[in-house]
């Protein structure tokens, strides 16, 4: 049993502390998470015992909810499951999987990269942004792309009308609902606004999907619309 020096070894190389939701999660279980999506979850997923142990649950979920499809299991929702589910002790946590070349960037995106990421043929879309999509499909789908924001930069405040979620890969930002950091996924639900803005001394590169186009709240941010996605 070395569930514990697990933990220990994962959180000696990562200080995660910001999460995927319930929903997220119970979503990936399911299936019904888009490709991109899932390419974020699984990079947080290398670096996040805490998420793994959420995940396996959420695994368990979905079959409970399956079963309880039947009449003589009383019908529960799935988040009430999950709760059931965390309070049971019994959490088995998997071993965070391999990452390759460059150690930062996890193999569930290494995988889409043509080479290292510092290397990528980024595109300047604004002064201190760069971006480098990983999409080939219109806008209306959603974005699934790498930005590159220089130190010190500001993104426009923008809210979201679908689901949004950003994997920090380098470097860190801070906004309103906290600081972000290498490891650290922001699931950002339809309702909020947040104006990030990069930490100094380091390029911040952030992996991020959204189901559909944002939608911006100031007059630059609706400018800048076609050009950014996050
Ligand atoms: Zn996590």
């Amino acid at each position: 049993m070395n569930q514990s020096t697990q933990y220990n070894h994962a959180s000696a190389h990562s200080a995660v502390s910001h999460h995927l939701s319930d929903e997220t999660l119970l979503d990936y279980a399911n299936g019904t998470l888009s490709a991109a999506m899932e390419t974020l979850l699984a990079c947080h997923l290398t670096v996040c015992p805490h998420c793994r142990a959420r995940s396996a649950i959420a695994d368990d979920v979905g079959g409970q909810l399956l079963a309880s499809q039947s009449p003589s299991v009383p019908k529960m929702s799935a988040v009430e499951l999950l709760e059931q589910a965390k309070s049971k002790p019994s959490i088995s946590v998997t071993k965070p999987p391999k990452t390759v070349g460059d150690t930062t960037v996890p193999r569930a995106l290494g995988r889409l990269l043509p080479g290292p990421i510092e290397s990528l043929e980024w595109r300047t879309i604004a002064p201190g942004i760069k971006q480098y999509s990983l999409s080939e499909q219109p806008r209306r789908d959603g974005a699934f792309k790498l930005l590159r924001l220089e130190p010190g930069v500001t993104l426009s405040q923008h809210t979201h009308n679908e689901r949004e979620l950003t994997y920090v890969v380098r470097g860190s930002y801070h906004d309103e609902l906290g600081h972000f950091r290498a490891g650290d996924i922001a699931d950002l639900d339809n309702y909020d606004e947040h104006c990030p803005v990069v930490d100094e001394g380091e390029v911040c590169i952030a992996l991020i999907a959204t189901d559909a186009p944002v939608k911006y709240t100031t007059v630059l941010g609706k400018i800048m619309q076609p050009f950014v996605g996050i």
